[in-house]
Formats: C-alpha cells, structure tokens, sequence
C-alpha cells in the first residue's frame, strides 16, 4: 500500500472490496469499523490493508480482506444469529461477525491463536464473542445449534458434526477440497427437506486439521 491518508487508505480498502463483489452494506460497514492493522503484528503489519492473505503465528495465515466479505455475505446474517467459526486464527473474521449477530463462538486448535485473538476482542471492547481451543471439526455440541456456520480451514468434506449442529433454516459456509490444491467455497443450507448446497468460487485456504496444535 502506497503513502496517504488513513482516510485514503480506508477507501481503497472498501473500494477493494466492492470491486471484488462484496456489496452488502451491513457488511462494509463491520468491515469498515473493524481494523485489520491491529490483527496483523509483526513483519507484515505495513500490508494489513491489502487485499491479501498475510502470514500469521503458528505458520497461518490471516485470510484475504475480499474472501472475508464474501463469505461474511454469503452468511445472510441477522442480528439475532448465534454464529459458530471454525478455524479463529488472528480473530479478524470473528470480529466482523461480531458486529453483525448476537452471538459469536469462534475456534481454533492452537492455544497461542485463541489466547492473542481473546486479548485483542477485549481490547476492542468485543464482549459477544466466546473463543475455545480444540479441534473444531466437532462443533461445539454444548452450545449448539447454530443458526450460522463458518469454517476459515479447508476439510475435504463438510464434517458431520457441524453439519448436525446447523439448525433448520440455518446456513453454512466452508471451503472443500485437497489443501494443496484450488478448493471449492461452499454454502450448504439446512431444510427440513435435507441439505442443499451451491458452490460460490474457488479459493484457498489452509487445511482443517485434526486435533490440538503444539503452541
Ligand atoms: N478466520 C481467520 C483465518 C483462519 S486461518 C482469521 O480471520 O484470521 C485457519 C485457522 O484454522 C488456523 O488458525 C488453524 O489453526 C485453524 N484450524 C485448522 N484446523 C482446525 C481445527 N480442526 N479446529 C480448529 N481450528 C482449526
């Protein structure tokens, strides 16, 4: 990102994330409150405005500004939701949800993520959101259903689990595929007729793994 304004820098990014088709207006106002700089340290914090995905701690990544909308609108989210994130990672896409629903429960196997991303919530004064370390591909049944899903990691299928845990009516949204290679994002919708799916673009993301990480 080149000199100027933090006015200027700011719409560039929401420019950047028009172009890229997140048009939704409740969605590009979170995302306009919700500054990416304070979820990127280190090395990289002079690209946080850039519509990329950027190197996080434990050798993940902070994914793409345009992704995170994208998957944020394909949500249809209202502020009644109770809403499950897989895959928590800096805390950035668990933020935007935050301003959005009631209710956010975010998740990720590795100690060190949950611990920065808990601190940096009660910074900003984020008190909807509850962070768990485990392995996230098996929900979290003692606060299930939820109304919305969003997995940030890549599963080769959509885990059972959290597929039972969507409530009727209820929406989720994930990447799947190999992930070493270009994988599907996908919204699998949940009637009382069975499961719907459609697929919305090609992405990448790092892979859903199991169990707890070493950090
Ligand atoms: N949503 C994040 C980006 C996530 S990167 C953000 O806004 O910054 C994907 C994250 O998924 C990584 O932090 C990784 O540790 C986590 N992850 C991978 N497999 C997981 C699993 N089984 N359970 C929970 N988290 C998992």
């Amino acid at each position: 990102m080149t000199d100027g304004s933090e006015a200027e820098r700011k719409m560039q990014f929401l420019f950047a994330l028009r172009s890229r088709g997140v048009t939704d207006k409740a969605v590009l106002s979170a995302m306009e409150k919700i500054d990416r700089g304070a979820f990127v340290q280190g090395l990289f914090s002079g690209r946080a405005y850039d519509d990329t995905p950027l190197p996080i701690a434990c050798g993940q990544t902070i994914s793409q500004p345009s992704i995170v909308g994208l998957m944020t609108q394909a949500l249809q989210l209202t502020p009644r939701d109770k809403v499950l994130e897989v895959g928590t990672g800096s805390g950035y896409q668990a933020a935007i949800l935050s301003l959005l629903v009631r209710r956010v429960y975010t998740v990720d196997r590795f100690r060190r993520l949950t611990r920065t991303a808990e601190e940096l919530f009660r910074s900003l004064d984020l008190t909807n959101i509850t962070t768990f370390t485990a392995d996230g591909s098996h929900g979290l049944p003692e606060h299930a259903p939820f109304d919305k899903i969003l997995v940030t990691a890549a599963a080769e299928d959509p885990p059972g689990p959290l597929l039972a845990q969507l409530r009727i009516g209820g929406i989720m949204v994930l990447p799947v595929g190999q992930s070493d290679a270009v994988q599907s994002l996908i919204r699998v919708r949940r009637t009382e007729e069975g499961l719907h799916y459609d697929e919305l673009r090609d992405v990448r993301f790092v892979p859903l793994l199991e169990g707890l990480g070493k950090e």
